[in-house]
């Protein structure tokens, strides 16, 4: 592993940095091991979509800081992900559940019965987009917009550190993918640069992220992972995402074969 000098972006310590991903090197693994045919992930850019194994990645974290990361959120998170050929522990899990409320296209489930997975996915998805705001220099290429998070930072850097609770001013969504179409896709993170809320969202294989950074505790914020009246994880058709007609429209042009084509149609 190769080592650089500099200060930790999480503790501040100046260390010796390991080198960082922007998004967990397991994914490309899991895809590529069990993915049949075509066996990169499909990467969706702001202007492109991509068939790819490329990874970002850079000297950001300390060892300890990153062993927290992997530790509290990415783990637990990569076990529960889809990970190719059918295998979706966490889509199995809540399908052991009823739901609390369904709608045709859409399913909220209690977040409880996961016991300390539901905080580890909020915990994961909250590092992501910190480690994508805050490593900006190391993947540039990653945003047009550096340090979407501006004071966001660090008022989370307490909490990433395992030092406090989460701020009140952030709150998760995590939507289970149903599989109506392959979900071995992968979007980084992506939000606005300005205004209150601002939701950012990322997409690993299965599972959707949407972090909302700042506002109140409206309706939206008490139904949802890290919500105060009840914990829900919500199952979607990712059809159904608006944000997934628009990957869609990328997707077409990075030439789907097999399945995706057929799902994609
Ligand atoms: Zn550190």
């Amino acid at each position: 592993m190769a080592f650089l000098n500099g200060i930790c972006a999480l503790c501040q310590a100046s260390t010796h940095l390991q080198s960082s991903h922007l998004l967990p090197k397991s994914l490309y693994r899991y895809i590529r091991a069990k993915g049949g045919g075509d066996k990169s992930l499909i990467h969706v850019g702001q202007h492109a979509a991509f068939r790819s194994d490329k990874q970002y990645a850079g000297h950001l974290l300390c060892t300890s800081c990153e062993q927290l990361f992997s530790t509290n959120g990415e783990e637990p998170v990569l076990s529960a992900c889809y990970r190719g050929q059918g295998f979706f522990a966490l889509a199995q899990a809540l399908a052991t559940h009823r739901p609390i409320c369904q709608t045709n296209d859409l399913a909220f489930y209690d977040a409880q019965p996961l016991g300390a997975l539901a905080e580890q996915l909020a915990y994961f998805g909250i590092s992501i987009i910190w480690r994508w705001s805050a490593g900006h220099h190391v993947w540039p290429e990653s945003t047009r917009y550096p340090r979407r998070l501006g004071k966001y930072e660090d008022l989370l850097r307490p909490y990433l550190l395992g030092q406090a609770s989460r701020p009140g001013s952030i709150n998760v969504w995590v939507e289970v993918l149903r599989p109506t179409v392959p979900l071995e896709l992968l979007a980084l993170p992506a939000g606005p640069d300005h205004g209150t809320p601002r939701d950012y969202e990322f997409w690993i294989p299965g599972l959707r992220f949407v972090v909302r950074v700042g506002g109140g505790a409206d309706e939206v914020s008490r139904v949802c992972l890290t919500g105060s009246t009840i914990q829900t994880l919500c199952q979607v058709d990712p059809r159904e995402r608006r944000s997934f007609a628009a990957i869609v429209g990328l997707v077409r042009g990075a030439d789907p074969k097999g399945r995706l084509a057929t799902a994609l149609r």
